[in-house]
């Protein structure tokens, strides 16, 4: 019998996450709250709509539609909305949209299931990524298990904060196995994240019980981790722990500003930088010194 549980949004096409031409299954519900977070819609598992008050021409369709009697600026009135999803239908202009939703997970597989020339042509495949996939476990079980079975190639992206015995079935179907590793220092770590690094720590170490291809990732942060000390310290983490897993390192950017907004949320702090490109070559040759082979999918 299929499961039912929370999806952000199932991306095709995508080049970032894996090899070949791939559909990012992106699940909400995350045990971190990074302090930079893109994905602020994948913090909990709830169902949630935004307002992308840029795209708006104040038709008042949306208000018209909705159960609430909620007006057009959703965001003052964010309480009383239900994530029905009438007024995204009703927009004319894609300004509201529904950012997280209840799905069936069969319908999921079928939907991911359209692309599958794609992935045979490109050996691409499926990626499950967040918020944090592993955070909603009957779900991705379901998921990756039919998948696999189906013959998938499989990929994961995660923050590496779970209970590694009880995911790591789901693990052993992966072939690519992305996983974060955000500071080596556990109080800076826990400022940042909310939460140590000592558990994801010993899950890097674990990594190799999984059999799958390991890439360690790192967001480098200006403001955060963007030190050369804790880029090698990381890498040195990995060389000792996982001698070939790779590394990539992946830059800072702004491209969730939009969703903070279309969720009334304060934006990250304006201290978070972008590292220079000159920089992240430096952070790069670290890895080089270290004797961690690096990667890039971004
Ligand atoms: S999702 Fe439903 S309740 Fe929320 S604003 Fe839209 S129509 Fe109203
Ligand atoms: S339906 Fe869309 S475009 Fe029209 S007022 Fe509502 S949000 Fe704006």
């Amino acid at each position: 019998m299929s499961v039912k549980g929370y999806l952000m949004q199932l991306q095709p096409f995508s080049v970032n996450d894996g090899d070949g031409i791939r559909t990012t299954i992106f699940l909400p519900g995350c045990p971190l709250h990074c302090k930079w977070c893109a994905n602020p819609e994948g913090a909990q598992q709830t169902p949630l709509v935004g307002f992308y008050h840029r795209l708006c021409i104040g038709c008042g369709a949306c208000v018209k539609a909705c159960p609430k009697g909620i007006g057009i600026d959703l965001n003052q009135e964010r309480e009383k909305c239900i994530s029905c999803g009438a007024c995204v239908k009703a927009c004319p202009k894609g300004a509201r949209k529904q950012l997280v939703a209840y799905a069936d997970a069969d319908q999921i597989i079928a939907e991911a299931e359209k692309h599958r020339i794609f992935y045979q042509s490109s050996g691409g495949g499926i990626t499950f990524s967040g918020g944090e996939a592993t955070s909603q476990l009957e779900l991705l079980d379901y998921l990756s298990k039919h998948l696999y079975d189906r013959g998938y190639s499989l990929a994961i992206e995660t923050c590496g904060f779970f209970d590694f015995d009880a995911v790591l079935p789901v693990l052993k179907r992966m072939d690519l196995i992305f996983m974060d590793l955000k500071h080596m220092d556990s109080e800076v770590h826990q400022h940042f994240t909310g939460v140590p690094n000592e558990k994801i720590l010993e899950n890097i170490k674990r990594l190799g019980e999984t059999g799958a291809e390991i890439v360690i990732r790192i967001p480098v942060i200006e403001g955060v981790n963007a030190t050369e000390d804790n880029i090698r310290k990381s890498a040195m983490f990995v060389k000792e722990h996982l001698p070939k897993a790779k590394m990539e390192l992946l830059p800072y950017h702004k491209f969730g500003f939009g969703k903070y907004e279309a969720l009334g949320l304060p934006l990250p702090s304006e201290e978070f930088e972008t590292p220079s490109k000159e920089r992240m070559k430096k952070f790069y040759e670290i890895l080089s010194d270290v004797g961690v082979e690096k990667i890039e999918y971004r």
